[in-house]
């Protein structure tokens, strides 16, 4: 048996977001989310709101966010409503954290990584908690992280790109953290907090993230919330086959000649070519978007296309 998450409500008016996080500037694989996200919401007639995920302050490179921001106006895009500030929403995950406990599926875990590492199996994303702390009061055993008690059948979640995605959270995944030892909470809530409460219908992001999302499924689920549609963009690799990452300092897009980058994510997305060059971003987008198509996006991951010659 499979848990099959349920649609969101038809009528739903479309609203993507594109979420990056303030780590460093924005690279090519994350343009190329930005760029996945805007086309498809603004072609399906949606609004498309950034939220800024700044909640993990000790990984965040000042400046960064503001960075970001300046970086999408120079590609030329326009989003909807204010942005979104993680790091202002802690009250809301807190919140969500208390009806998780209510209903018994929290708990609270004291084992340092050392010593998951020695006694977990290892899973596709580590080593899965071994449930030590599962049956126990860690009292006195210091700081605490919240895990949640993963007892699910797999989850399928049909992708418009990738196809059915199935991830058994039991064996591939096991307790994961939702409040951190430092008091944090973890991505995985807060998205599902904030693409609920912003109302995202659609979410497009890096195929990294498809692995994230059955998690994400299980905590709508107890949480009582909708689950967008899913399309995860095929996952940019560098030139040893490797994911392009922000914390790996990958070369930041080039704002001061934006086109060229928007011609290469957009060829990387399988579109096709431009019947005229564009001279700038507007340029660009007035022609991309009467022929976006997210059919036409690859599922598998691959390295960028060549940079196209100079005009
Ligand atoms: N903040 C995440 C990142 O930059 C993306 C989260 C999401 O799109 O769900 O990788």
């Amino acid at each position: 048996m499979v848990i099959r998450p349920a649609p969101h409500p038809v009528a739903a008016p479309y609203r993507g977001r594109f979420a990056p996080s303030p780590t460093g500037p924005l690279h090519f694989g994350s343009l190329v989310a930005a760029l996945g996200s805007y086309a498809e919401a603004r072609v399906q007639g949606g609004e498309w709101w950034v939220r800024m995920e700044d909640l993990d302050r000790p990984r965040e490179v000042p400046g960064a966010a503001q960075a970001i921001l300046a970086t999408l106006e120079a590609f030329g895009f326009e989003w909807d409503g204010p942005i979104v500030y993680q790091s202002q929403r802690t009250a809301a995950y807190a919140v969500a954290l208390d009806r998780l406990d209510e209903q018994g599926l929290l708990y609270a875990c004291a084992c340092s990584r050392r010593e998951i590492a020695a006694i977990g199996r290892p899973g596709p994303e580590g080593p899965l908690y071994p449930g030590t702390c599962r049956n126990r009061d860690p009292s006195g055993r210091g700081a605490r992280a919240i895990r949640l008690r993963v007892e699910t059948p797999p989850i399928a979640f049909q992708d418009a790109v990738q196809g059915l995605v199935t991830q058994d959270l039991e064996t591939e995944v096991g307790d994961f953290i939702l409040r951190r030892a430092d008091g944090l909470h973890a991505y995985q809530l807060a998205v599902v907090v904030d693409d609920a409460w912003q109302g995202i219908s659609h979410v497009v992001r890096g195929a990294d993230l498809s692995r994230s999302t059955p998690r994400q499924i299980l905590l709508q689920h107890y949480l009582g919330l909708p689950t967008p549609i899913y399309a995860h963009l095929p996952l940019v690799l560098d030139g040893q086959g490797r994911k392009l990452s922000k914390s790996d300092a990958a070369a930041p897009v080039d704002s001061r000649n934006p086109v060229p980058t928007l011609l290469q994510a957009w060829a990387f997305l399988g579109q096709p070519a431009l019947a005229e060059p564009p001279l700038n971003p507007e340029e660009f987008w007035g022609q991309a978007l009467t022929l976006w198509r997210l059919a036409r996006v690859p599922a598998a991951a691959r390295r960028p296309p060549a940079p196209s010659p100079p005009e």
